[in-house]
């Protein structure tokens, strides 16, 4: 967890200024945290647009479903 971090969960941030924020902030956090915030970056996308599409499906109904 870093000001990055932080900033987007509350809001505060947009995906595109998040991105600009780990380039310019890459020295402070690390490599291998801005990676981990990449991935927090599409795995909320993911979610969002997944909420988007059906409200009703509840968040615990993340895997594909196999039958
Ligand atoms: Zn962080």
């Amino acid at each position: 967890m870093c000001i990055i971090c932080v900033e987007f969960q509350s809001k505060k941030l947009s995906p595109a200024e998040v991105l600009k924020n780990i380039s310019e902030m890459k020295d402070t956090i690390g490599e291998e945290h801005a990676k981990e915030i990449v991935k927090m970056l599409f795995s909320d996308a993911i979610r969002e647009s997944r909420k988007s599409k059906s409200d009703s499906e509840s968040d615990e109904d993340w895997n594909f479903r196999s039958d």
